[in-house]
């Protein structure tokens, strides 16, 4: 298995070893463009196709982390961009379903994971904030888009005990990123950080 070493930096305070180990171990590279392969690991978004970014790898890290993924969840990503976070959510988790409104992005994301060996991964084009309903429920959601206002219909699919990860803010603000977690009918909200992430188109 490949392994690297410019990874084990960006993962100050996590201490959860699956994380750590799919993250030094899957290849950036492969998610960048090709002018930005040398910089792959810079702790730094980077522009990738369609105006989106690939985002920093130590908050990709840091998000993974608080999600506290298991190996039976079911997620569901919005936002696949790249496909960086969901190639590491694919090593962490049972199945992943991820939305993204670009096409080409999309298929671009999807010719790469494939490539890469990872299979537990369904695809979809279009509008992520209505979320997958028939795939739900999900275990864990994840956006790494930001949403103006609580993810109502997100939170709709959220499975009993769920955790969902959203950073909420207006566009060209900074955002908060929110972590929702469901118990029973009710939902709990806390503030984690200040994050800076593309609003929703
Ligand atoms: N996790 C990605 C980051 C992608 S940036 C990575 O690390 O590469 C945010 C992505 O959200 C962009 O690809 C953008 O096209 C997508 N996006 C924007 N609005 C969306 C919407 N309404 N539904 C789904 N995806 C959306």
């Amino acid at each position: 298995m490949d392994y690297f070493p410019e990874a084990e930096p960006l993962l100050r305070g996590i201490c959860n070893d699956s994380v750590r180990t799919a993250f030094i171990h899957t290849d950036r590279s492969r998610f960048v463009l090709p002018r930005d392969k040398k910089s792959a690991w810079i702790d730094h978004p980077l522009p990738i196709e369609d105006s989106a970014t690939i985002s920093q790898p130590s908050l990709v890290a840091q998000m993974t982390d608080w999600l506290e993924p298991t190996a039976h969840s079911k997620v569901l990503e919005i936002g696949t961009g790249s496909g960086y976070q969901t190639a590491l959510l694919s090593q962490l988790t049972a199945e992943v379903y991820t939305i993204e409104i670009s096409e080409k992005l999309s298929r671009s994301a999807q010719a790469c994971l494939q490539s890469m060996g990872f299979l537990n991964i369904h695809f979809h084009v279009g509008d992520g904030t209505r979320g997958w309903q028939k795939a739900a429920p999900f275990d864990r959601i994840i956006a790494t888009v930001a949403f103006q206002h609580r993810p109502d219909q997100l939170l709709s699919q959220l499975a009993t005990a769920g955790i969902c990860l959203v950073p909420v803010g207006m566009p060209g603000e900074t955002q908060q990123l929110i972590r929702y977690q469901k118990i029973n009918t009710d939902v709990s909200e806390r503030s984690l950080c200040a994050v800076r992430f593309l609003s929703l188109r």
